[in-house]
């Protein structure tokens, strides 16, 4: 199957879990994960109207990136049509040393792992004259191999307590990878707990916090019934990933 039918297949998806859900599809975003896939697996989606991609590291898209933003695709066709604007988040890991260079490349940080890291992107959000969307990671299942703050820790506390002096960060949620489990319901724990860690840093912070970035392609159906407004898919869309490709290391950012 081409790219397209896979991103409508799973576009129909979205909206029916959410119906079934009694939630409104539009409420649900449909991140689309392009990670180890070349530009031309990006135009290709974004010439169906895709507009929200995930990468998770710095160096991949920005080697991918001026093909994507050249691309006709991106250019007015004319004045009454403006021209589509993609918007990229990083939902990778992020060193500190990394933040002023993904505060310029990307539209929004949904992995956020540390108060440092928050007051690094901050501050290059400052120099950069721009407000920063971003969410918080949580690591839900205590897993050594993933990142993320653990939900007891007083450092997430502390996170959302120096929201105010964050003046360049818009402090929209949080995102969460839960352990894999064969069986998609498995997850459905960890989503519960996200969302009501959520909903007690909305009582503490009086933030809104409208942002729950969980469920990914073999789960997000189990996310949406949970509450995801933004569900991160890679798989499903653009087929498995290749990690031997030379722009595809898995590592870290
Ligand atoms: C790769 C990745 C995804 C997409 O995973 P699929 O199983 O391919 O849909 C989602 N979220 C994060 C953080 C990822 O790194």
């Amino acid at each position: 199957m081409s790219i397209a039918q896979q991103l409508a297949q799973v576009k129909e998806r979205v909206a029916q879990a959410a119906r079934a859900a009694n939630r409104a599809p539009e409420d649900v975003r449909l991140m689309a994960v392009s990670k180890t896939h070349p530009p031309a697996a990006i135009l290709q989606a974004i010439s169906c109207g895709q507009i929200l991609f995930g990468e998770n590291r710095v160096q991949e898209w920005e080697s991918k990136r001026e093909e994507v933003l050249a691309s006709p695709l991106l250019v007015a066709a004319s004045s009454s049509s403006p021209a589509p604007k993609i918007q990229m988040h990083l939902i990778g890991h992020l060193q500190s040393n990394k933040a002023a260079k993904a505060a310029e490349l990307f539209d929004a940080i949904d992995s956020v792992d540390s108060l440092r890291l928050a007051e690094r992107l901050n501050q290059s959000a400052a120099r950069l004259n721009k407000i920063l969307n971003i969410l918080v990671e949580v690591n839900v299942g205590g897993e050594l191999s993933k990142a993320g703050l653990a939900p007891t820790s007083p450092e997430l506390l502390a996170l959302f307590d120096a929201s105010s002096r964050l003046t360049h960060l818009r402090l929209l949620g949080l995102m969460t990878v839960p352990p894999f489990t064969t069986d998609p319901a498995g997850a459905r724990p960890y989503f519960v707990q996200l969302r009501q860690l959520r909903d007690q840093l909305r009582q503490r912070t009086g933030l809104p916090l409208p942002e729950l970035s969980m469920g990914m392609s073999h789960d997000f159906e189990i996310a949406i019934q949970e509450g995801s407004t933004c569900v991160r898919v890679g798989t499903a869309i653009f087929g498995q990933r290749d990690y031997s490709s030379p722009t595809a290391a898995p590592s870290e950012s």
